[in-house]
């Protein structure tokens, strides 16, 4: 099949150009102006912005946390990327723990997307401590296209400094990249002895319980140890204004660390939790002040950070519900449906962002830094055909009911976005197009990483 995207404003890492982009069968093959395509199906995109893909590099669909699943599962999940622009996801494969081998897990969790996704998927490697050891395994998972590992600085599966100060260099042996949730274990774990004790323990408390200051820590450690290692570190999800002004000063000096926040620390803020709404916006990292908001965006203004993406993990109002204190409410929020319209809207229309920035922190950066360039991420001749034609004039109020996530709610509920997309193209394929979902279950493949040696 042929398509003809025409008259658009194409959106390009670095410049915004009139043309026209021409796709056959999955690639696109031909990028420019007053495109010629005798029989190809037109669709008018005058007016419009024409983007690549969305990539989410943050996200998780079909996670057991304990015996609880999230609402979202890889069809329900991936069908909401794709009515938000957003055609490749990236998940995480994890062992059950320690005892399972990275091969098993891999194969698991590719088993569990196979069939069900709506939007194509790479994956993130979640290590356990000790298995940073197994040069072996992790070669091989490498191999097989998880050019990423994920570590923790708290939670059961955490690893201690030194054990990530090794994993670094490992990585860096094999071609990966160490993704870090930073928040030190020793303070989230004291504020959590003090709140408990004192009795404050409803959702409300859920920022007091981990404060900033584990994060700044845990980034300032790790950060410290890329420079004396001479590896590369990513930060996950930075919530704070202060951690972010280390990574720029990493930065400043030379160091490879890059850092990725989310909608929600650059749009809502700490008082969530004295609402009624404090479960619906519980997840971890803590929403911050409206100062931290502001050093966010700052911060992707002057390119500190590199990637926006969701952490997409969703739960209903009732499974939130269920939770009575900070500690056990299912923490995580939907976001990647609203990823696009917010960052546009309140990154792009008020004045953070230029368009071309926009498209390196949604599309081109991650597609850098997690091995899928130039395949995904560019508008470019011989790329897969993932576009999205982007209506700047089309005003939304967002609200969870007419959103395609299982969660069933948003804690964007009320945001007004200015521009929104009108279509969706996975692989030559229209899977959103005005407000409906057009794509298949099932129509979503495994996009390997490849890594830069
Ligand atoms: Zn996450």
């Amino acid at each position: 099949m042929t398509l003809l995207v025409k008259g658009g404003w194409l959106v390009h890492e670095d410049r915004v150009e009139k043309g026209d982009l021409l796709i056959e069968g999955e690639k696109i093959s031909a990028v420019g102006p007053e495109l010629k395509a005798g029989g190809a199906e037109v669709l008018d995109a005058a007016g419009k912005y024409v983007l690549p893909g969305v990539i989410d590099a943050h996200v998780h669909y079909q996670m057991p946390i304990g015996d609880l699943l999230t609402a979202d599962d890889f069809y329900t999940g991936t069908r909401s990327a794709a009515c938000g622009g957003v055609t490749t996801v990236i998940d995480y494969a994890e062992p059950c723990g320690p005892g399972e081998s990275l091969r098993a897990a891999i194969d698991r969790r590719l088993a569990e997307a196979q069939g069900q996704i709506a939007v194509d998927l790479a994956l993130h490697l979640v290590l356990f401590p000790g298995q940073e050891e197994d040069k072996e395994s992790l070669k091989e998972a490498v191999e097989q296209g998880l050019v990423s590992f994920k570590v923790f600085t708290t939670y059961d599966q955490r690893m201690s400094y030194e054990a990530i100060g090794r994993c670094l260099l490992r990585a860096e042996e094999v071609g990966a990249l160490v993704t870090v949730h930073a928040e030190d274990h020793d303070i989230v774990t004291a504020a959590r002895r003090e709140l408990t004790e004192a009795g404050l323990t409803s959702p409300r408390y859920h920022g007091r319980s981990r404060p900033a200051e584990a994060e700044v820590v845990a980034v300032g450690r790790i950060v410290e140890m890329a420079r004396s290692l001479g590896a590369r570190a990513y930060f996950v999800h930075v919530s704070s204004g202060e951690a972010a002004g280390l990574i720029a000063s990493a930065r400043a000096q030379g160091l490879e660390v890059y850092g990725e926040t989310c909608p929600h620390y650059l749009l809502l803020t700490e008082e969530e939790y004295a609402t009624e709404r404090a479960a619906l916006s519980l997840m971890c990292p803590p929403l911050r002040k409206r100062t931290d908001n502001f050093r966010l965006w700052e911060a992707l203004s002057r390119e500190t950070f590199q990637v926006v993406a969701t952490d997409h993990c969703s739960y209903t109002p009732a499974q939130k519900a269920a939770g009575t204190a900070f500690f056990n409410t299912p923490a995580g929020i939907p976001g990647t449906e609203t990823l696009l319209p917010l960052i546009y809207s309140y990154g792009v229309r008020d004045g953070w962002l230029t368009l071309p920035q926009m498209v390196r922190v949604l599309a081109g950066n991650p597609a850098r830094l997690f091995g899928l360039y130039p395949r995904k991420g560019c508008l470019q001749p011989g790329s897969d055909a993932d576009v999205v034609v982007f209506n700047p004039r089309r005003e939304v109020t967002l609200e969870g009911e007419n959103l395609h996530s299982a969660a069933g709610y948003t804690p964007f509920a009320g945001f007004k976005v200015r521009g929104y997309p009108d279509a969706t193209i996975l692989r030559g394929r229209l899977v959103y197009y005005q407000g409906r979902f057009l794509g298949e279950k099932g129509q979503g493949r495994f996009i390997p990483g490849r890594t830069r040696k």
